[in-house]
């Protein structure tokens, strides 16, 4: 129903002010009412302005008056004043989608519409600024022309300390969202920093760079002919019939990019890469930058954790994963379609190098730990896991959990792990750090300890693995383990923070009832105390070796008796 027929004590409303406005005089010459089944309710209208008039449209929104209508000039495209959309559409009024009321009124709209365009004639003749509320939002800008030109803030830096034309070398992607164009070298040869890493290793196009002398315009001609004139003329160089991508420097330093295609030449936006301000607590970009993180498990739950630190800063990683990306597994992977049949791995190290601005070094590691595999391989991926600074079990995968816990506690390395419940029901996430909690293997058997006094467990970690070894895919969806993964991901950040209060060693989240949970969103963190538990071996190197057993194994070995002087005979 259309909204005049819904609220028709509106119209009359409507009908009374545009009435009074016309008999105060001087603003509103003449309208008329329209109703047409194709346009609905409008109203045209004549504005008096002084010895001429105007003749404007209001148009109603669907929802009015909850929303705002829209004054436009007649005919349409007629460019009135210098606050219109487009520049020849609806006019930018005082009162906006942004502060309408349902109380103001069409006849409200025509008012604001005949001050904004009375002031701009009283301003022709002596100056006078009209304070404008339409803002150009960059995002108005690539909507109307989506050809860009992305800028690092060491584009300026270079441009600045340039003083000769020449060629540069940039990365242009072209796709139904636009035409981008990332600068990559300045001059070519000469790497800008800040660049992401991802896009270097594409194949560059070269790019002209051309400095224009003193006397040249700030706005080039957009005609192509004036366009290629204007560069002649200020900058000596003749552009030839081919597609040239340029850059033009003004001689205080500003540049703009130009696709010299088509028979209008316009500038490329300038979008800025960094617009300053820090995005991360200082604290954390202290810690990623300095820690490496071995994640073992790159499914669903680890490839989140893993693009997620790269986000926090992560630039050093230790990717370990035996299995190949399938089809099903993008339902909640942070892989894309087009990586399906590559290792996990790399698919996840190839979307580290795409959400980091700089080199992600990652060391892959192509095989599941705990799984039928080379020992001389076995023990080569343990050594390079031992020298992480904090390692991620992402696996739920109890053989992989005890490997990796025996390796944590021997090299006094904290050791994170989550799991997600099967159907969606919640997940758990734990974490084992020297000198706060006890070893891996007793944060879990205290906590298993615990729950045996709860309900029995769904079909969990804990009893069975997942996404690994060929088991039954587990039911979840992507917010499902997104939410255990940005839960593990805040455990692995706080766990390379010395200084962190660190959570309970195992913290339950609920996202459904059932089992312990009474309603979604219930924790629940499970504490294991180091009085209660800890193991002879909790965080300990091995004990010092008897000395009589040494010296016979040394013999055995050596086939020689040792000497009586040995320093280790004592
Ligand atoms: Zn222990």
């Amino acid at each position: 129903m259309s909204w005049w027929a819904r609220e028709p004590g509106r119209v009359l409303a409507e009908e009374d002010a545009l009435r009074a406005l016309v008999a105060r005089g001087g603003v509103l010459g003449a309208y008329r009412w329209e109703l047409t089944p194709e346009a609905g309710v409008r109203i045209q209208a004549t504005l008096a302005l002084g010895p001429r008039e105007q003749a404007v449209e209001v148009r109603f929104p669907a929802h009015y008056p909850r929303e705002c209508p829209a004054v436009l000039p007649v005919p349409y495209g007629t460019r009135l004043s210098e606050h219109q959309f487009r520049g020849d559409g609806v006019l930018c009024l005082e009162i906006g989608p942004d502060n309408w009321l349902p109380r103001y009124t069409a006849a409200d709209m025509l008012g604001s519409a005949w001050r904004l365009l009375v002031h701009e004639a009283i301003a022709a003749v002596e100056p006078w600024e009209i304070p404008s509320r339409h803002v150009t939002h960059l995002g108005e800008l690539v909507r109307q022309h989506p050809l860009v030109l992305v800028r690092p803030t060491s584009l300026a830096e270079r441009l600045a300390s340039l003083s000769e034309s020449g060629e540069f070398a940039v990365h242009i992607i072209v796709s139904e969202s636009g035409f981008q164009v990332w600068p990559l070298e300045v001059p070519s040869g000469s790497p800008l920093p800040g660049v992401p890493s991802a896009l270097r290793a594409d194949k560059p196009t070269t790019g002209r760079l051309l400095r224009l002398g003193p006397d040249a315009p700030r706005e080039p001609p957009r005609d192509r002919a004036g366009f290629i004139e204007f560069v002649a003329t200020h900058t000596g160089r003749r552009c030839g019939d081919k597609f040239e991508l340029l850059l033009l420097v003004w001689p205080d330093g500003s540049a703009r990019g130009y696709p010299l295609a088509g028979e209008t030449i316009t500038a490329l936006v300038d979008v800025p890469l960094e617009d300053g301000g820090p995005r991360l607590p200082t604290r954390t970009a202290a810690i990623t930058s300095s820690i490496r993180v071995g994640i073992v498990g790159l499914g669903s739950l680890g490839s989140k954790v893993a693009v997620s630190l790269a986000r926090s800063g992560v630039r050093r990683f230790v990717l370990a994963d035996g299995d190949v990306l399938l089809g099903p597994n993008v339902t909640r992977h942070a892989a894309r379609y087009e990586q399906v049949g590559t290792m996990k791995v790399h698919a996840a190290a190839a979307l580290l190098r795409e959400v980091a601005c700089e080199e992600v070094e990652c060391i892959p590691l192509t095989s599941m730990l705990a799984s039928a595999t080379n020992p001389e391989l076995h023990e080569l991926f343990l050594e390079v896991l031992g020298k992480v600074d904090v390692l991620v079990d992402a696996t739920a995968d109890p053989d992989v959990f005890n490997t990796l816990a025996d390796l944590a506690s021997r090299t006094q390395i904290p050791l994170v792990w989550a799991e997600v419940f099967e159907g969606g029901l919640g997940g758990l996430v734990g974490a084992a750090q020297p000198r706060r909690t006890p070893c891996p293997q007793c944060v879990r058997a205290g906590f298993l300890a615990q729950a045996q006094a709860w309900p029995p467990a769904p079909r969990s970690s804990s009893l069975r693995p997942y996404e690994s070894g060929g088991d039954i895919p587990l039911v979840a969806t992507d917010a499902d383990v997104s939410f255990i993964a940005a839960a593990l991901t805040t455990r692995v950040l706080e766990a390379g923070d010395a200084a962190a209060d660190p959570a309970a060693p195992v913290v339950l989240f609920g996202l459904r009832r059932g089992w312990i949970f009474e309603r979604a969103f219930d924790t629940m963190r499970v504490e294991v105390l180091a009085d209660d538990w800890s193991c002879p071996w909790c965080w300990r190197e091995p004990e010092a070796p008897d000395p009589e057993a040494l010296r016979r194994a040394t013999a055995i070995l050596t086939g020689k008796e040792p000497d009586a002087d040995d320093p280790d005979r004592t």
